[in-house]
């Protein structure tokens, strides 16, 4: 494979480099993902909010590609979390994804003030024991979240997936994930492409190494340790944002790209969203 993987806390391997499907309609996914695993990608990231299950499903189907090669990931929705909601929502994705198991099931949000994740990730972990997905984790999770969950309950999650870019660089989260041996998984890991990609440091670096700026922000991820899993509907950009494995970025370059930090988010503060 193109993509090398990372070892999660239970010794699954996942690519570091992934296809995420938010803001795809259902009947452009299963377009969408298929550009994605012709182009090399083996990694999906969906969710059930985002209602392109069926359609990723339908590529993966039609790809002929093992399904042991194949690492899908999907996450629980906020108005489905408690032990029994849990079970019943993971059925759902499960039949519209058409698998019999998923590689990566996560808690979209944590919503600490309906506080429910324990409850919801103890349904997780007996999801974990069936099989029927082979590693369990969270997103958005502050590490006061997590830390509550690892006192709470018995799995170490494998994942956490934040928002990460070099706008938003999350250094407390990522050394917080290092020290439990979480996987830190960016989300808009090329900051939606809104204005990022423009910024002149990174347009020079782009430059000096006859790349892409997306193509050096996804390096940058890497070089970091971080998992990405940057989205596109246009097959150039898909196929332009795996060919990050054949270059490298030099110690000054990640210096200057790590000096963009302004804790900038574009999404939600995880302490205080709660919507349905
Ligand atoms: P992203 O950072 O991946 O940016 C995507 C946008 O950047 C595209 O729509 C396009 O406009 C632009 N772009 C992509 N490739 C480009 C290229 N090569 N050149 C120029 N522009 C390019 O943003 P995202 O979609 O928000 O995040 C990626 C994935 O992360 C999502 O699809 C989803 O799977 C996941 N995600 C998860 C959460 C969560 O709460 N867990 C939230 C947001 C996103």
């Amino acid at each position: 494979s193109k993509v090398p993987p990372i070892i999660l806390n239970n010794g699954i391997e996942m690519p570091q480099l992934g296809f995420g499907v938010w803001q795809v309609p259902d009947d452009e996914a299963e377009q969408a993902v298929t550009t994605a695993l012709e182009a090399g990608y083996r990694s999906i990231d969906t969710a059930a909010v985002y209602e392109n299950e069926e359609g990723t499903g339908k590529a993966v189907a039609a790809s002929g590609i093992a399904r042991e090669e194949l690492f899908v990931t999907t996450k629980l929705w906020n108005t489905d979390q408690g032990y029994e909601a849990t079970l019943k929502a993971f059925d759902a994705s499960l039949a519209k994804l058409g698998l019999d198991y998923v590689d990566l099931y996560l808690i979209h949000w944590p919503m600490p003030d309906k506080d429910t994740y324990i409850d919801t990730y103890k349904a997780f972990e007996k999801i974990l024991s069936e099989g029927r997905a082979k590693s369990i984790g969270v997103s958005n999770f502050l590490p006061e979240h997590l830390e509550r969950l690892i006192d709470a309950t018995s799995v170490i999650p494998a994942v956490n997936q934040i928002e990460l870019h070099p706008h938003l660089q999350q250094r407390a989260a990522r050394e917080y994930h290092a020290e439990q041996g979480i996987a830190t998984e960016a989300w808009s890991p090329l900051g939606q492409g809104k204005g990022l990609l423009e910024v002149p440091a990174i347009v020079a670096i782009a430059q000096k190494h006859g790349r892409t700026p997306a193509q050096v922000v996804l390096r940058w991820h890497i070089q970091l340790g971080n998992v990405v899993i940057p989205k596109s509907v246009t097959p150039s950009r898909i196929k332009e944002n795996i060919e990050v494995f054949d270059f490298e970025l030099d110690p000054e370059d990640m210096a200057a790209i790590s000096a963009l930090n302004e804790n900038r988010r574009l999404g939600p503060d995880p302490a205080e969203f709660h919507v349905a």
